[in-house]
């Protein structure tokens, strides 16, 4: 009875750690050294996978992608 409707499932990388899984944030200033005044985090999009589950990719999360590409 009736149709299933099948969701395509994407992957993206996460945009905000692009794709490391983990992220610096900065405790201090950067511009002296960025390592001594920068802290790592895990992501807290993607939970530390580095890449995200997209059920429908949004114009931002497709401009995201686009921009990633260009690094
Ligand atoms: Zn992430």
């Amino acid at each position: 009875m009736g149709k299933v409707i099948k969701i395509a499932k994407h992957k993206c990388v996460c945009p905000v750690c692009e794709g490391n899984g983990y992220i610096r944030v900065s405790t201090g200033d950067t511009s002296l050294d960025f390592r001594d005044n920068s802290q790592v985090k895990q992501c807290f999009k993607c939970k530390s996978e580095g890449e995200l589950e997209i059920e429908e990719p949004t114009i931002e999360e497709l401009e995201a992608m686009g921009s990633n590409r260009l690094q």
